[in-house]
């Protein structure tokens, strides 16, 4: 029979029989006082590109580099390729790390600054030209080669970075923000580089960053990171449509966060009261809910329609997922427009429209009064 790594690739966390490639267990660490990592536990599988997502100060650069070894955990084990490494130093660990500075040496030129941790190694001089070569043809950076640090641009500096942290072999490579340096544009491009030369690699590649454009955009799973926890680890279109709580839902993307408590439940179907939204909300949850929990009803902004004028008096006034507002600000994104609509209640709600025609008329503009309203389906429950 085939490993089911080989029957499910694209998916090995769903696959029992795949060994993890990188297994936390019950990892803290603390910093005097702070809970920098706080009981984390995590599985990881050969051949992700998994991110740790979270604001400032969450704790995935801790994390990082408890898995690279340059921290020691307060409690708890950290395995890799199936050996407990807790108190195996850095170098003798299967994993190289990518600093976020990219920390090259600036008096050695580009090939010297990716043969270093060979010759460390003591890789035979022969060998190590031929790897040295072979990493800068990856990268694409053959014709910079005698080149200092000085000399490259910042994109150039990351591939040379990029090189050398590759250049061993890891069977897992950890990448502490590897695009910050990069500008908007360099970045979107590398994104998409980093990502072709993991799968063409078949490395795990485990990156930290605080952009959750790029987590969603480059992960195979994310874990989303606060105050030293992990809140949800899932693939990015999961977590995306399925928050499970109010800070996951509200960190990734935009989203509206209606508050409201539970009227009744019927199977699936859950009917919540919100005066945040002026009315009635219904929604689907599998769980079993009390009449009056509170509880918080999570919508995206696409999913939302617009209908220029108020209910009329003949809709029915029960109706759930209807809410009325006015436009109060119109933010034009180029593909999409951002509208504010100031709720009766206070709140503003986002949604959004996309510019398909170049000269369309613009239908809804400030001021103007609209209902909005959305499919049960596509609004989340969130008790937490
Ligand atoms: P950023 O995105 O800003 O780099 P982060 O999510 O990577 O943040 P960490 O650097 O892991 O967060 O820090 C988590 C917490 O631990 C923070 O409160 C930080 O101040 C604290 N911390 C991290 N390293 C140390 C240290 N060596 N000594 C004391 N406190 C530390």
């Amino acid at each position: 029979m085939l490993p089911s790594a080989i029957l499910n690739p694209e998916y090995p966390w769903q696959s029992p029989d795949v060994e993890p490639i990188v297994r936390i267990d019950r990892v803290t660490k603390t910093f005097g006082s702070v809970y920098a990592v706080d009981e984390v536990s995590l599985t990881l599988y050969p051949g992700e590109f998994f991110s740790l997502l979270g604001a400032s100060g969450c704790g995935k650069t801790t994390l990082l580099r408890l898995m690279a070894g340059f921290e020691q955990p307060t409690s708890g084990r950290v395995f890799l390729a199936g050996q407990d490494v807790t108190d195996v130093p850095p170098y003798h660990r299967p994993v190289n790390m990518m600093f976020q500075s990219y920390a090259l040496f600036p008096h050695m030129n580009v090939a010297s600054n990716i043969a270093f941790g060979l010759k460390q190694e003591r890789m035979p001089r022969a060998e190590r030209r031929e790897r040295v070569w072979e990493m800068m043809a990856l990268v694409q950076i053959e014709s910079l080669a005698r080149r200092r640090p000085h000399q490259l641009s910042g994109g150039q500096r990351q591939r040379v970075a990029l090189a050398r942290a590759l250049a061993k072999h890891p069977k897992i490579l950890l990448l502490d923000e590897p695009l910050a340096a990069l500008d908007k544009k360099l970045r979107a491009q590398t994104q998409f580089e980093l990502v072709n030369l993991q799968e063409r690699l078949g490395i795990t590649f485990i990156i930290v960053t605080h952009d959750q454009e790029e987590a969603m955009t480059m992960s195979s799973r994310i874990a989303l990171m606060h105050e030293g926890r992990i809140q949800q680890v899932d693939p990015p279109r999961r977590m995306y449509e399925f928050p499970l709580t109010r800070y996951a839902a509200d960190f990734i993307g935009l989203v509206n966060l209606f508050e409201g408590r539970v009227i009744s439940q019927e199977d699936d179907r859950v009917r919540v009261h919100s005066e945040q939204a002026g009315g009635d909300i219904l929604a689907r949850h599998s769980e079993p809910l009390l009449p009056g929990m509170e509880v918080t009803v999570a919508v995206r902004p696409e999913k939302l329609l617009a209908i220029p004028g108020n209910r009329s008096d003949n809709d029915n006034s029960d109706e759930p997922n209807r809410i009325r507002g006015v436009i109060k600000e119109i933010a034009y994104l180029g593909d999409v427009s951002i509208h504010y609509v100031q709720l009766t209640s206070g709140y503003v709600a986002k949604f959004t429209q996309s510019n398909v025609q170049v000269l369309a008329e613009q239908a809804l503009t400030w001021d103007q009064s609209v209902t909005l309203g959305w499919d049960f389906h596509s609004c989340r429950l969130l008790t937490q």
